[in-house]
């Protein structure tokens, strides 16, 4: 298959061919212009069918390929991208905003994990091997496995979700986010460059097309990273064929600050990763709790990190700072901001000259908020921070802990063993110390509570993609 022009072109892929959508197509929105940057084709339930169909071919001859020559295609894959590098970042920059050089980093993402997945290998552990009897569990692939991702880092998740379900031998149909379809669509064209039909498709549209896929009597299993309203309703729809499923959903991290800490060394830390991606990250630091002791300090720090910010079109070599995705995050993480200032909050920084089109909001500092604003009880995803003070540490766990998430914590300080013990009393699937929202190939990431469920990454996250079986030999 011929891999199109950056602009020229984007298809659905189903068994191995690029097709139109019969629904049309999609507008694509830059956000940086608040403009249609490009279309893209829409798919019909009928197609979805039609490519859980192919894929469902397509799984019997893959499960059969080898583990090397299954490793070999994933290193391929990841030259592909290489190849592509930039095109993919551009393409990144045009439908989610980040600054090119985030999109640059999200790129090489992709790349790490694809070569991270292809040198993993499934092991085969020996329960019993005794004069009688010789048992083994095994791992085998799933099938057909529904990848549904989202906004934020779009081609970075749908490599998280793709790259180990292809490794571990399923076939794998993508459904990613309808405000930011490219830069997918362009992976799959890779993808599909290097396995058989089938093996990899793309169905692009909104909720009804994710829900047809996820739903399917022939999908084996969902791997989903979005809102946790929309997680429920997959599993809801998976409860009929008992789906396999790994869910990345919402978060609220909190990160907490000792007294003891360094604040002159963690301010920028603390800021980069609250504010990460314009603070469209499920694991950015969303909630900070400074001791008393020096909370107008790192406050005011904070903020002037802030100010010095450059917001602007992602593809300006000087911005530092993009916009927020789409329309109804700016809407919401904007009445989120009012609505605290309108409570008693004090905004501390966010008064910079913001470019007149597109969804630009400037990065917020909130001081004296209200723990009950709805900045802090509710995922903002966006440019703000709200600041909470504490005086006793356990108070501030305690307020951490107060909340249906439990996706990531941290805890900043001078003192790493007095960290730990801290942090090891926050609730949720990672907690870190002195660093927040670093994720690695080799390290399970998931979410506790309302965060999630199962784990992604890791030899951990390459085995939710495959089922167990026991392999019992008698020998008398
Ligand atoms: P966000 O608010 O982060 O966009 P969503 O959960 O709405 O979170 O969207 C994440 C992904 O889930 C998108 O690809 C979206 O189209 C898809 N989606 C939305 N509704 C459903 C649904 N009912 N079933 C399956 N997928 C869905």
């Amino acid at each position: 298959m011929q891999q199109a022009n950056m602009l020229n072109e984007f298809k659905l892929i189903i068994g191995g061919q690029l097709c139109s959508g019969e629904q049309g197509e999609l507008e694509i929105i830059n956000p940086a212009t608040g403009l249609t940057a490009a279309r893209c084709a829409k798919a019909s339930v009928e197609q979805v069918n039609q490519a859980v169909s192919a894929a469902k071919q397509a799984s019997k001859a893959w499960q059969m390929v080898s583990h090397d020559e299954r490793k070999s295609i994933l290193n391929k894959i990841a030259d592909g991208i290489e190849k592509h590098a930039e095109m993919l970042a551009e393409l990144v920059v045009l439908e989610q905003g980040k600054p090119l050089a985030l999109a640059q980093m999200e790129v090489q993402g992709a790349i790490g994990w694809t070569r991270y997945a292809a040198a993993m290998d499934l092991p085969v552990e020996i329960i019993e091997d005794s004069e009688a009897k010789r048992i083994e569990r095994h791992r085998q692939p799933l099938g057909v496995v529904a990848s549904i991702t989202p906004w934020n880092w779009p081609l970075m998740i749908a490599v998280w979700h793709i790259m180990p379900a292809l490794r571990a031998g399923n076939v794998v149909i993508s459904k990613p986010s309808e405000y930011t379809p490219l830069s997918t669509l362009r992976l799959c064209e890779i993808i599909q460059q290097e396995v058989p039909a089938g093996v990899i498709s793309i169905v692009v549209g909104a909720g009804e097309i994710g829900e047809a896929l996820s739903s399917h009597p022939d999908v084996q299993k969902v791997v989903f990273t979005g809102s946790t309203r929309t997680g429920q309703r997959i599993m809801t729809g998976a409860a009929q064929q008992l789906k396999h499923l790994t869910l990345e959903l919402g978060g609220n991290d909190a990160g907490i600050v000792l007294p003891d800490a360094n604040i002159d060394e963690i301010a920028a830390k603390i800021f980069n990763t609250a504010f990460l991606n314009a603070g469209q990250t499920c694991a950015a630091l969303k909630r900070l709790y400074v001791h008393e002791s020096q909370y107008d300090a790192l406050s005011q720090k904070l903020a002037d990190i802030a100010n010095a910010q450059i917001v602007g079109d992602g593809m300006e070599s000087s911005t530092t700072f993009g916009p927020v995705q789409n329309q109804m995050q700016y809407n919401k993480v904007k009445a989120l901001i009012a609505e605290a200032i309108e409570q008693g909050a004090k905004a501390l920084s966010g008064q910079q000259q913001l470019p007149e089109q597109g969804y630009f909001i400037a990065p917020t500092i909130l001081t004296e908020v209200s723990e009950s604003c709805r900045v802090v009880q509710e995922e903002q995803f966006g440019p703000v921070l709200p600041i909470l003070k504490y005086t006793d540490i356990n108070d501030a766990i305690a307020r951490a802990n107060d909340s249906e998430f439990g996706l990531g914590g941290s805890i900043w300080s001078s003192d790493i063993k007095a960290a730990q013990v801290y942090a090891t009393q926050l609730q949720c699937g990672t907690v870190w110390v002195n660093t927040h929202a670093e994720v690695l190939p080799h390290a399970p990431f998931g979410g506790w509570k309302m965060s999630g469920l199962g784990a992604e990454f890791g030899l951990e996250g390459l085995l939710e993609n495959t089922i167990g079986q026991t392999l019992h030999i008698s020998k008398v």
